[in-house]
């Protein structure tokens, strides 16, 4: 073998540990990461091994390689528990002028999660009591990510337009009744874009949360013009959800900051602390600089980060979770938050405690992430840019004890090629 020829083998060799038993107890070990693991206190080097049936099995110092069938040398960098987005649109269709209900628009999930870091997705209320079914035959069985969600308290779902104005489509009992069915996909209910001045939908879909297990609403405010501290004060229950948190403003809808002065509102952290939970739901339009500066200023970052993800979003400022987050580490939010607020606290906001954490028996969902150092840009809807020096990559995606993304080969072994490797 030629020098060269040695030299890259063993720097290729430094990324792949080849594993050696014939049997080997555990599916796939992340070896030698920095685990971040909320749920657990976990911020420090440590090696996580999955077993055969998907579950973590262990998170310690030091696991031999050679008892799993597949190992990541995750050397400098990230470790965290899958990323849960608990703010997407994935019921895509053929049905035109539907918006986000069986559309065009819409996005099936497996071609924009595992690649950067996502392992379970909640949809926020695209199918209604009426069309969830259909959801889910055409999307959540057919889907490898995990696919969770939010119940539209509208029956028909989010069809845009008249139809989501429509209060004699919005039943608590038989919206509940589906998600009483279907205990192991519906998570919640959601609320959007309504635009009359009252409070029915909220009250229908917070009805329908209390009849189904007293399980939480997520709240798009629409165009109602209503009070958000009426709404985050008085008509919230605790673990219900405000999502567009840094978006708003104007007469339509109202935004964290105070018009006048620029200011976060004081109810805001008042809210939190009755325990309101204040998600990003960036989308198209829903995230600007104007709000989520001074309120981070004011120490207020997010509960939980979310896309907003369809087809409207996903090439705009917002592009995937990685570049939300990378806009919170922008603005100052530390990394162990971060990776918070999209696992350990989405589980808990949708009482699902066996994902979003690396305890032994949980779901074996591992993202392995790059914080790479340079000179890089965010900006929002209104085309303001901040620039920052750190962003997140994905380099590894592991759902249920199988790797779904690798983006640069760290679980696959070298060539056996006759003549060696190419030269470089
Ligand atoms: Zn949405």
């Amino acid at each position: 073998m030629q020098r060269k020829h040695l030299i890259i083998l063993m720097l290729l060799s430094s990324q792949v540990i080849q594993a050696q038993s014939a049997d080997p107890e555990y599916a796939v070990i992340i070896k030698g990461g920095h685990v971040i693991d909320p749920k657990n206190n976990i911020n420090e080097l440590m090696d996580v091994a999955i077993n055969k049936a998907g579950k973590i099995a262990a998170v310690s110092k030091n696991i031999d390689p050679k008892t799993a069938s597949r190992v990541v040398n995750a050397k400098g960098l990230v470790v965290t528990p899958g990323i849960i987005d608990m703010h997407t649109h994935n019921f895509a269709g053929t049905e035109p002028d539907n918006y986000l209900r069986n559309s065009y628009y819409a996005n099936q999930p497996d071609g924009f999660t595992f690649r950067v870091g996502v392992t379970t997705v909640v949809d926020a209320g695209s199918a209604g009591w009426r069309t969830f079914e259909k959801f889910k035959d055409q999307t959540i069985d057919r889907a490898r990510t995990r696919v969770l969600t939010f119940l539209n308290i509208v029956g028909e779902g989010m069809t845009g337009g008249l139809p989501e104005q429509n209060n004699a489509d919005m039943d608590a009992r038989l919206s509940a009744d589906m998600a009483l069915k279907y205990k192991d996909l519906i998570v919640g209910f959601k609320v959007a874009h309504y635009n009359k001045p009252d409070w029915v939908p909220i009250d229908r879909a917070i009805e329908a949360g209390k009849i189904a297990g007293n399980i939480p609403v997520i709240v798009d405010f629409g165009g109602s013009g209503l009070s958000l501290e009426e709404l985050t004060m008085k008509k919230f229950r605790p673990g219900d959800i405000y999502t567009h948190t840094y978006g708003g403003g104007g007469k339509e809808r109202e935004a964290i900051t105070d018009p006048l002065t620029g200011k976060l509102r004081p109810f805001v952290f008042e809210a939190r602390q009755r325990g309101v939970i204040w998600d990003v739901g960036h989308g198209a339009a829903s995230f600007s600089f104007s709000h989520a500066i001074p309120a981070t200023k004011a120490g207020f970052f997010p509960d939980v980060i979310s896309t907003d993800h369809h087809g409207g979003s996903m090439n705009s400022a917002m592009k995937d979770i990685l570049n939300v987050m990378n806009k919170f580490l922008t603005l100052g939010m530390k990394v162990p938050a971060i990776i918070n607020s999209v696992t350990w606290k989405p589980a808990q906001v949708i009482h699902r405690e066996q994902l979003g954490n690396l305890s032994v028996g949980s779901e074996g969902d591992v993202t392995v992430l790059r914080i790479r150092k340079g000179k890089f840009g965010v900006f929002d809807q209104m085309g303001q840019r901040i620039e920052g020096k750190q962003r997140f990559e994905c380099e590894v995606t592991v759902k249920g004890g199988r790797v779904f993304y690798d983006l640069n080969g760290l679980t696959n072994p070298l060539p056996k090629v006759v003549g060696g490797l190419p030269s470089l």
